[in-house]
């Protein structure tokens, strides 16, 4: 990016926070944090910072203005001082669902990576390994998309269901937040959280990933000589009533090839299972009757109950959860990336949130920018491109999308 590009943008992100930072919200112990920001001049990650109240941090915002913001989930004696001297006091709960690493259809659409050694690129998601040289560093180019973030959003309300019926824990200690790029954040304050340690939160991790779960002990199972096979209700609590609904959702929705893909399976066991699909739904309401198939066998249950237990985990990013010293993208503050700003959402309204309008952090005014090139996408109600090579006045807040993606720049 040019450094006019990058003054530019600046320029606007000092516009909003001159506007806004009266209503950004602070974090609760704020002098307990450590806040780090990312510098538009030297663009490298500036943390170790510590504030004495919501004041100086807006100040800071306003005077610096930096490309991103974040503090840590974690409370410290002393923020300012290095990680070994800070004194950890204990953490938030957090978890990050990323649509990075959900596997949409669309990611070779909209997804493009370079290899830094070699310059050998693809569409998709990036190899771990540089099939041309054994390289293991990236550029990424990922523009925002409808279908991954809808999937993102998804993961996060599975989530959200673990942590409210699993965990028990309330409403007023759940914060969720859009990231302002392409994902989810799902904070949890609490009391009983703060000092738990890597392996309680790596715990936390494994039950939500359903890691090394076995349908076997959770209610299913072949019961008496005659081997009757029981299993779980709908409506059971926790990992038992999951396994149910798993397979009572595969069920509904699934056709017989869905089935048959299903490791193990034959196609006259599929056959059995789809002729007794309405049977099953309609009996499963009130109490599962796994049983009432003589013809579809056990080894046939688990296989389904298995797959079913995959669709009910939620996809977290394991790293984040368990890193007690993590630091966190600040609400309402905008990310260099796009130009958006990230937003915190009630738990009621995560369904109806739609993050093209919602996001959108300058909402005045036009720009005339020239366009390199870029997808098509929405923001607002309008949708915008493709395109390539073309100069083109834009509402403010796509051009300042394509400005942050490197795909344009504004015309004198
Ligand atoms: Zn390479
Ligand atoms: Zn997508």
């Amino acid at each position: 990016m040019s450094t006019d590009v990058m003054a530019f943008i600046r320029r606007k992100f000092l516009e909003y926070y001159s506007e806004n930072s009266e209503k950004i919200p602070m974090p609760t112990s704020l002098p307990n944090r450590e806040f780090g920001f990312v510098i538009f001049r030297e663009r490298m990650m500036v943390r170790h910072k510590g504030f004495i109240n919501g004041a100086e941090v807006k100040a800071f915002l306003k005077s610096m203005t930096p490309m991103d913001a974040y503090y840590s989930s974690a409370y410290y004696e002393r923020p300012e001082e290095h990680m070994e001297n800070k004194g950890w006091l204990g953490a938030d709960l957090i978890f990050d669902i990323d649509s990075d690493h959900l596997q949409t259809p669309c990611k070779s659409e909209h997804d493009y990576w370079i290899c830094e050694s070699c310059q050998n690129s693809g569409r998709g998601q990036q190899p771990e390994l540089c099939r041309k040289c054994g390289g293991s560093k990236f550029k990424n180019e990922a523009w925002l998309c409808e279908t991954c973030l809808e999937a993102a959003k998804a993961e996060t309300q599975k989530l959200l269901s673990f942590l409210q019926e699993d965990f028990g824990f309330l409403p007023q200690d759940i914060e969720i937040c859009f990231s302002g790029h392409r994902g989810y954040h799902v904070h949890v304050e609490n009391e009983d959280v703060r000092q738990l340690d890597q392996v309680a939160r790596k715990e936390i991790v494994d039950y939500v990933l359903g890691t090394g779960l076995k349908v076997e002990f959770h209610g299913l199972m072949e019961v008496g000589k005659s081997k009757i096979v029981e299993g779980p209700n709908l409506f059971d609590p926790s990992w038992n009533g999951r396994i149910a609904k798993g397979v009572y959702d595969f069920l509904k929705t699934s056709t017989p090839q869905q089935i048959e893909e299903i490791e193990g399976i034959k196609s006259n066991k599929s056959k059995k299972a789809m002729e007794h699909r309405d049977l099953i739904l309609k009996s499963w309401n009130k109490k599962a009757r796994w049983g009432a198939l003589k013809d579809v066998s056990f080894r046939t249950w688990v296989k389904l109950a298995e797959y079913g237990l995959k669709k009910q985990t939620s996809f977290i990013d394991t790293v984040v959860t368990t890193d007690i010293h993590r630091l966190i993208r600040a609400p309402f503050t905008l990310h260099g990336k796009t130009g958006l700003k990230a937003v915190s959402i009630s738990l009621e309204h995560l369904k109806q949130f739609d993050p093209f309008v919602e996001a959108i952090a300058f909402s005045k005014g036009t720009l005339k920018v020239n366009v390199n090139e870029s997808h098509k996408f929405r923001l607002g109600n309008e949708v915008f491109g493709p395109y390539r090579q073309e100069t083109i006045e834009l509402p403010m807040a796509a051009a300042m999308y394509l400005l942050c993606k490197k795909a344009a720049s504004p015309v004198e």
